[in-house]
């Protein structure tokens, strides 16, 4: 059986980050990823600040740069923000992905496409039903339904299910639309994120408060009402796991969606799991390393979550919460505290 330092599980942004400060060091590494490819991963394509923050993402990256945000209400009541710097970029993930598995290029990780873990042991990994890899750490940063996860018997029970639509369309637009309307998406909402040659068109929302067929069919009706030809788009769905209950287990870590850190309340998860992958491959570097990140991570994230309580709660009430939130938006004290978390 071959023996590496570090095994990690899924070359999703957490796991190609986690490789990335393993590769720094003389760590043994290997990365195993599933899919034949390493990049492509259904999702909107949203950056925030704190990931540029986080690493230095080219601007050859960014099919978009947002400037402009409507956040819609149910009464067609809108904030907007528009500005003159950017304040969100819109990635490909295949382009995204390919650009972080190229800074493994001459370090010591090794990254093995196609290669599907399919038990894991105390001490060891076997892929594709065949053959037994050897860690002293591992990483799970295999998503939504991990198999790491599952080995160390977390339940995931607090998941989004969402629907979204690549629609072609001509023509770059550097506008995002953010729609929130308790008859369709309960607590949840849908989007409209512009990418190069396409926009996705998606929703999202909490399946124990509404089901996902209830929700496929709200979403239809509601595209249609918005007026979208989806004759020509392409269709995807997968689940956001934001069920966090830890990340370090002894000599095994979780990164990303596999410790549950996607935002219940957006569905965003690229930052969190860019910022957990780092973070995982610190501590296994120095096991006394204070990880900052993940604390400011899980402030908010918590933050979030509260808020997301209060909106499952509130009933029919809901409406009224989001009309008063745009209808608050508007005052600059309130849409800085409520957007700082975010950025
Ligand atoms: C419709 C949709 C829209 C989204 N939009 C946004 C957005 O705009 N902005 C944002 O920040 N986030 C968004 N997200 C969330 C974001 O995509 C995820 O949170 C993020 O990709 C999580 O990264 P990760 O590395 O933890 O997991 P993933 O990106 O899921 O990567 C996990 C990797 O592990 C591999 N894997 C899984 N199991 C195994 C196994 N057994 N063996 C080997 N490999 C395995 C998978 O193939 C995958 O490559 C969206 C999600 C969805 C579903």
């Amino acid at each position: 059986m071959k023996e590496y330092d570090v095994i990690i599980v899924g070359a999703g942004p957490a796991g190609l980050r986690c490789a990335e400060i393993l590769g720094q060091s003389d760590k043994k590494v290997l990365l195993l990823e599933k899919k034949t490819e390493t990049g492509p991963k259904v999702c909107a394509g949203g950056i925030t600040p704190k990931s540029l923050r986080l690493m230095d993402i080219p601007q050859y990256l960014f099919e978009t740069e947002i400037r402009q945000a409507s956040l819609v209400g149910p009464h067609s009541n809108t904030f907007s923000n528009h500005t003159k710097e950017p304040f969100l970029w819109i990635i490909n993930r295949k382009t995204f992905g390919k650009w972080q598995q190229e800074k493994l290029e001459g370090t010591q990780v090794e990254v093995m496409n196609s290669a599907l873990v399919t038990n894991i042991e105390k001490g060891y990994v076997e892929v594709n039903k065949s053959t037994k890899y050897g860690y002293q750490y591992l990483v799970g940063a295999d998503g939504a339904s991990s198999k790491v996860r599952r080995f160390l018997g977390l339940p995931v029970k607090k998941q989004l299910i969402t629907y979204q639509y690549l629609i072609p369309t001509e023509g770059i637009s550097n506008s995002l639309e953010i729609h929130v309307d308790n008859r369709y998406f309960r607590s949840g909402y849908a989007w409209i994120f512009p990418h190069k040659s396409y926009l996705t068109v998606g929703c999202l929302a909490d399946p124990r408060h509404v089901s996902p067929q209830k929700l496929k069919t709200r979403f239809h009706s509601w595209l249609n009402k918005k007026g979208f030809d989806i004759s020509h788009a392409t269709y995807q769905s997968f689940p956001i796991s934001y069920d966090y209950r830890g990340y370090r287990f002894g000599n095994i870590l979780l990164a990303g969606e596999a410790a549950g850190l996607a935002s219940g309340l957006t569905g965003e998860g690229i930052y969190e799991a860019l910022a957990s992958g780092e973070e995982a491959a610190r501590l296994i570097l120095d096991p006394g390393h204070v990880d900052k990140k993940m604390q400011v991570l899980l402030h908010y994230k918590k933050k979030q979550d509260n808020f997301l309580q209060l909106l499952h709660s509130a009933g029919p009430l809901r409406q009224t919460i989001f009309n008063l939130f745009i209808y608050l938006m508007n005052n600059k004290r309130f849409n800085r505290k409520a957007t700082e978390g975010f950025s």
